[in-house]
């Protein structure tokens, strides 16, 4: 992937892949490796190794394995590019701007970092209002009467929008034209399309940061009983709502980490429980969770415990995020808090209420969504059988988006028991429903490396590591076909063709154009404690397969022979079985 002379493979020369990897896992040095705990699957004693001459990694319990790049991608869960972006900041490599192909696109990129830089001195703004002013006190003072103090209020950079109506206008009206003010969404213009005029007034401003920790946009919380409560900045060239999660800028690192996300509504909940020591919380800044949203969380983990408000809206936007949530395979559960006394909790109230301590042993025995679905389906009347199909209809959309087929029935079965249905009519029900469905589980091909002959894993070594004679062994060997046949054969095959293209062989190139289990197997041999190659050793590895040929052949003869050919033909195989009989002796 990393052409010669290209960025990339400048990056790539340069980049210590067990830097790189060192940020994600902790690695010790052993024998000529660096070895670690896998992140790709879980695992108590470490079976991933960094290859530091190589510059590869694999892992010997999953099989995952390659350059600095695809493991960054695969950390990251981001595309090459973005990738190579990031290998090359943390390995301190000046990145070179990215040329813009049109006019009208350097305008578009010149215009979103305006835009950017408009919210950061908005933010510096607001962050003043509230520390400064007479106004922001009484801002303060709401803040703190929510259990937010000062040393919050700088970590999450909450700030204040004053109530005069153009006071943030007046401030950025020196430096922004206005037709790009309006585009920030930060300034409105009234009705008639004149006046213009501060959209967030009287507010509590909180940062809506994008994933790399810009802010790109605001919440704001009225202070008074202005309506709406909360108010969000509009759809921009920066920013969309359903693109963007709160906190996630903060939260990726302690989400990648645990495998899961907290999910909660709104700002000051995922600030109650980042503020409780758990780091790994969003906030979807709506009441519903939407598929981008869904896809941005996904890229860390698969896990998510979905903690919204329990009122009514709060129920339906869980019930509609838990529906997007399974369709894209992820393994949900559900928080529902008590209420304290007769108010319904948010996660923001119950901590302030009851503590982290508590917030946090709740959310560990928070129920899996089915058995959530369960209980909500038994406050339905189950007596009737009315009552009981309404509560087959309420679930069985849920049960239809798992897309495990086992799990599915599984599911049926604890729902039949749990609601005291006649089990067969659920059943029933329930195959209808995933006849109707279209995508099934694929199954992951089978990750298992074969054992190759040592003397197969010595040569594959060669060709990928002996620059000297590789380009002649890889001849040899393709003249005399030794590897056909062998179960190392596409191995082989890879490796020569690209040992005979003179270029510098790329084992993570080659791994890369091969099936998982070849590349996987490949990567072991790479890893394998091996003393510098000569041109003998490659020759007696040549012969050994040779040798291990004509013994092959002979096998066949002799099987012929013993099949009792008609006399011309046994002739034939006569003579070359004394020929191959020959060829061993002298060998030997
Ligand atoms: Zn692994």
């Amino acid at each position: 992937m990393a052409e010669a002379g290209s960025f990339a493979d400048r990056v790539k020369q340069q980049a210590d892949i067990v830097r790189v990897v060192g940020e994600y896992v902790r690695l010790k040095k052993s024998g000529q490796n660096f070895t670690g705990l896998c992140p790709f699957h879980a695992e108590k004693s470490p079976s991933f190794a960094v290859h530091p001459s190589k510059q590869i990694y694999h892992c010997f319990g999953c099989g995952v394995g390659g350059d600095v790049f695809k493991f960054v991608m695969e950390m990251e869960k981001c595309a090459f590019p973005e990738a190579i972006r990031i290998v090359a900041e943390k390995c301190g490599i000046a990145v070179p701007r990215q040329k813009e192909r049109s006019p009208e696109e350097r305008k578009e990129n010149q215009q979103r970092a305006l835009l950017v830089e408009m919210h950061r001195e908005a933010q510096t703004f607001f962050v003043k209002q509230l520390e400064a002013t007479p106004e922001g006190k009484a801002a303060r003072a709401y803040l703190e009467d929510r259990g937010l103090d000062k040393e919050a209020m700088t970590r999450f950079g909450i700030g204040y929008a004053p109530s005069g109506g153009d006071v943030l206008l007046r401030h950025l009206k020196p430096k922004c034209n206005e037709k790009l003010l309006v585009e920030s969404g930060l300034v409105s213009r009234d009705q008639s399309g004149g006046r213009l005029f501060d959209r967030f007034r009287r507010r509590i401003t909180f940062p809506i940061a994008n994933e790399s920790g810009k802010i790109v946009a605001f919440g704001a919380r009225a202070l008074g009983d202005d309506m709406p409560k909360y108010l969000n900045s509009p759809e921009t060239p920066i920013y969309s709502k359903s693109n963007v999660l709160y906190h996630m800028d903060r939260a990726k690192e302690g989400i990648r980490r645990q495998d899961f996300a907290i999910l909660v509504e709104g700002y000051l909940d995922a600030i109650a429980v980042a503020r409780a020591g758990i780091s790994n919380v969003v906030a979807s800044c709506g009441t519903s969770l939407a598929e981008p949203q869904i896809k941005l969380l996904g890229r860390f983990t698969r896990r998510v415990i979905v903690n919204y408000d329990p009122d009514a809206a709060g129920q339906i936007a869980t019930e509609r995020s838990l529906s997007l949530l399974l369709e894209q395979d992820f393994e949900v559960r559900v928080l529902a808090l008590p209420p304290i006394g007769n108010k319904k909790a948010d996660p923001d109230l119950f901590i302030r209420e009851k503590g982290a301590e508590e917030y946090l042993k709740l959310l560990k025995e928070a129920l899996p969504y089915v058995d959530y679905l369960i209980a909500r389906a038994r406050q339905m009347d189950l007596t009737s059988g009315e009552g009981k199909r309404q509560a087959v209809n309420f679930l069985l959309p849920y049960v239809q988006k798992i897309p495990n087929r086992i799990l599915r029935s599984e599911w049926a079965t604890r729902i039949a028991q749990q609601l005291r249905l006649d089990e067969p009519v659920l059943r029933a029900a329930l195959s209808k429903a995933a006849a109707e469905r279209r995508s099934e589980l694929k199954i992951q091909p089978e990750l298992v490396a074969r054992a190759a002959k040592p003397v197969e894993r010595r040569l594959i070594r060669m060709l990928a590591e002996a620059p000297g004679f590789r380009q002649e062994l890889a001849k040899q060997l393709q003249n005399a076909g030794l590897y056909h046949g062998l179960e190392t054969e596409k191995i082989f095959e890879a490796l020569v063709i690209a040992s005979l293209s003179g270029q510098p062989v790329q084992a993570t190139e080659v791994g890369e154009a091969l099936e998982d289990r070849d590349r996987r197997l490949l990567f072991e041999i790479l890893f394998e404690e091996a003393n510098e190659p000569t041109w003998e050793e490659a020759m007696s590895c040549i012969e050994a397969l040779q040798h291990r040929r004509a013994e092959r052949e002979l096998a066949d003869v002799q099987r012929s022979i013993e099949a009792n050919p008609p006399g011309q033909e046994l002739r034939g195989l006569l003579e070359k079985k004394q020929e191959l009989m020959r060829r061993l002796a002298a060998a030997r």
